[in-house]
Parts: structure tokens; C-alpha cells; sequence
């Protein structure tokens, strides 16, 4: 289905809002008109129900979530950051494998199986966009992903 991101990406962080017990604000910074995009509304919904899932049982008390949307040359880059433990550099690209979880000690509180970001990997990948995750440990992680844009095809339907 073809939808408007931001208003997309707007619903999903509005009922994070509504319903989050921690105290983390949120920031969004999107461009200031439409971009329609060709998604699979449910399976990306599953997609940034996670990355933000993520970034709130990984952030201290009082952290913010920062919420991008960027326009680039054929794409979009949309992108979650919070100020939480991070992630070390050597295991930036193992958490996108199944199971994978950083620090079981760490971790097993916090529930979860570690099959999360295999599943965004795996969808963002059909929807011809890429995800990956940067971080400085102990300042924050950031979950990057792309989705194809042509800015042209909203022109052609007018
Ligand atoms: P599930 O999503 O299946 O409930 P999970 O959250 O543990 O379980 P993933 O979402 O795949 O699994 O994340 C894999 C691992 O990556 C996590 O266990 C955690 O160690 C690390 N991780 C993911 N997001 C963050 C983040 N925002 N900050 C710090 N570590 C993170
Ligand atoms: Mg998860």
C-alpha cells in the first residue's frame, strides 16, 4: 500500500506516548510535507514496534527518543536514537542476527528472545531498503534504516 510515512510513523509514536510508563520524552524531526512510500503497512509496523520497544527498555530514566525522517537521493533514512547503555562496536552487526542478544546478564530481566532485529533485517531487506545500528557505549544507540522514494511519484497522480 502506498502511505504517507510521517503521518504512519506519527501514529505509531503517538500510541508509544500514550500508553509508555517510563519517563523518556520524544522528539521528531520530519519534513514538513508527505512522502508516500509503497510498504507493508503491518510488517513495518512490527518493524519500528521493536526498534522503539528497544530504545525504551534501554533508556535511563528521564532519556529522550529522537525520532528522524530524512529525504535523501532515492530514498529515506528514518532513524531512532536514545541515550541509553549503547551497544559495543564489535557487536553493532551481530544484534541483527537471530538469538543474538548483547550481555545475557544484562538482558534476561529485561525479557525479549532476540529475534527482534533479525525480523526488521529481514523486512526492511523485501521492502528494498537497508538497517543497521550505530552507538557509542554508554551515550546511546541510534537504529537506521532506508525505504525507496521517488519524490516524482506523487507529481504523476495529480
Ligand atoms: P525481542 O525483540 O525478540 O523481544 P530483544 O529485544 O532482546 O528481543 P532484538 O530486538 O533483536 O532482541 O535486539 C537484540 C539485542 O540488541 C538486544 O538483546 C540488546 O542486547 C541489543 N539492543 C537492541 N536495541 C538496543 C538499544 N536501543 N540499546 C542497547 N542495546 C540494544
Ligand atoms: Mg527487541
Amino acid at each position: 500500500n502506498w502511505v504517507d510515512f510521517v503521518k504512519f510513523l506519527n501514529h505509531i509514536i503517538d500510541r508509544f506516548e500514550m500508553t509508555k510508563e517510563r519517563h523518556v520524552t520524544f522528539k521528531r524531526e520530519f519534513p514538513n510535507k508527505e512522502i508516500f512510500v509503497e510498504v507493508d503497512e503491518d510488517k513495518l509496523t512490527q518493524v519500528i514496534d521493536n526498534i522503539i520497544s528497544n530504545a525504551l527498555k534501554y533508556s535511563p530514566e528521564g532519556g529522550r527518543i529522537t525520532y528522524r525522517i530524512k529525504e535523501l537521493d532515492g530514498k529515506i533514512e528514518i532513524s531512532i536514537s536514545d541515550q541509553g547503555i549503547g551497544i559495543p562496536k564489535e557487536n553493532l552487526e551481530k544484534v541483527f542476527e537471530r538469538f543474538y542478544r548483547v550481555d545475557r546478564a544484562r538482558t534476561r530481566q529485561l525479557g525479549g528472545t532476540g529475534l527482534g532485529l533479525a525480523i526488521a533485517k529481514e523486512m526492511i531487506g523485501a521492502h528494498g531498503g537497508d538497517i543497521w545500528a550505530e552507538s557509542k557505549e554508554g551515550k546511546g544507540t541510534t537504529i537506521l534504516f532506508t525505504l525507496p522514494y521517488d519524490p516524482e511519484q506523487e507529481d504523476d497522480w495529480l
